[in-house]
């Protein structure tokens, strides 16, 4: 995915809202009724019937039908992807869920050459047609990949519209080595490799999330209402460049991970659900809220997740999701599992044999070891509620 600054006029990013406010619609559409679906009902109506009521739909809404059919379909098209990842065992995916305005705002184009085309009118300017906008210029920072079938065109929340060309993505060939790699997410260091390697995703700098936080306290503060958008706005500017160069990292270390090792294996933990469950419901508040918080906040801003999708994007079928129950507890060198081995958030020293390693690379060893490592001879299945190794919190 290549990623490119879109130039519009004044004029026509006018109709590129358009677009998103009838995609974001449109799919939000589809998720309602989907919503009201539950077993022992008829199913929820699939993707034709949702095109044939989205005809209906253009005949009786007026600012629908002025809209574009193509945007509005795709909607529709992405929705029923997104349902199928949802349903797909091997891979399952997060529930497509509702889009809020000024937040999810995007569109897509599919059918180069019918619908859509590019092309490069000086040695920095390009420019991408789309439906009822025309000729829209972009930055051309990297050549446009020559696959690229479709894009997609989206506006962050600093107001800032991006185009992404997508090839259907070829996978990177294994280099036949014969070598693992395992992986260990952490919080301090964004990844730790059984190779000894530190990983760090890039961050904004300690002075720049001091000037976020204070503008984040204006804000709380500011009772006038273009103080407040001028300060939003510069926080929104803050935190996509942030995500910019998180997006990069996450790009150029996945490509040479899957270069480099013929298998890769990462702890199969599904950060969403950990996301999740820390907040609680109200009848079940969660336990350690404020901790798991604290810790959640730290793997979405390591950008492990992306990583990780863009490993298996690129490497498919190499990348081998490892249970994660005490890889942090197990000495990578003599097998032993202790608690007291993980002498710090840091440091593993094992209790038997003496061995000291970082302990996200003592981790990140067992987990390329592809050890469904257990509870002193458990089964891994059964192990311990009150294990959970990586919920161990730095004790400074
Ligand atoms: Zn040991």
């Amino acid at each position: 995915m290549s990623r490119y600054r879109l130039l519009p006029t004044p004029a026509q990013e006018a109709a590129l809202r358009d677009h998103c406010g009838h995609a974001r619609y449109v799919w939000n559409l589809a998720v309602e009724q989907h919503s009201h679906w539950h077993p022992g009902r008829k199913g929820a109506p699939g993707y034709l019937e949702q095109c044939r009521q989205l005809t209906q739909a253009r005949a009786e809404h007026p600012w629908l039908r002025e809209g574009s059919q193509t945007v509005q379909q795709q909607a529709l098209r992405d929705f029923a992807q997104a349902m199928t990842a949802f349903f797909d065992p091997g891979n399952p995916a997060g529930q497509p869920s509702w889009r809020k305005a000024g937040r999810h705002e995007g569109f897509r184009i599919v059918g180069r050459g019918r619908q859509w085309d590019v092309r490069r009118v000086s040695r920095k300017i390009g420019q991408v047609w789309v439906p009822k906008a025309g000729w829209v210029r972009f930055r051309w920072s990297r050549a446009v990949p020559p696959g690229a079938t479709s894009y997609r065109v989206t506006m962050d929340r600093a107001g800032r519209w991006h185009i992404a060309f997508a090839v259907i993505s070829e996978p990177v060939p294994a280099p036949g080595n014969g070598q693992a790699v395992g992986i260990d997410r952490g919080v301090a260091v964004s990844a730790a490799l059984s190779t000894g390697d530190l990983l760090h995703a890039p961050g904004l700098a300690a002075r720049e999330r001091i000037r976020l936080r204070r503008m984040q306290r204006k804000l709380a503060r500011a009772k006038r209402s273009n103080r407040r958008g001028r300060v939003r706005h510069a926080i929104a500017r803050l935190k996509a460049r942030e995500t910019d160069w998180r997006k990069d990292w996450a790009e150029k270390t996945s490509t040479d991970l899957v270069r480099r090792f013929d298998v890769i294996r990462v702890e199969d933990l599904q950060i969403a659900n950990m996301t999740r469950s820390a907040k609680g419901t109200r009848g079940d508040p969660g336990r350690n809220v404020r901790q798991k918080a604290g810790l959640n906040r730290g793997i979405l801003r390591s950008g492990w997740g992306l990583l990780v999708r863009r490993l298996e994007e690129k490497a498919p079928g190499r990348v081998e999701k490892i249970h994660p129950a005490l890889t942090s507890q197990r000495c990578s060198a003599c097998g032993q599992v202790d608690r007291d081995s993980r002498e710090s958030q840091a440091v593993f020293r094992c209790s038997a044999c003496g061995f000291a390693c970082n302990a996200d690379v003592n981790a990140a060893r067992n987990i390329a070891a592809g050890h469904a490592v257990t509870a002193r001879g458990g089964d891994g299945a059964a192990r311990p509620v009150n294990r959970e190794p990586h919920l161990l919190l730095p004790s400074a």
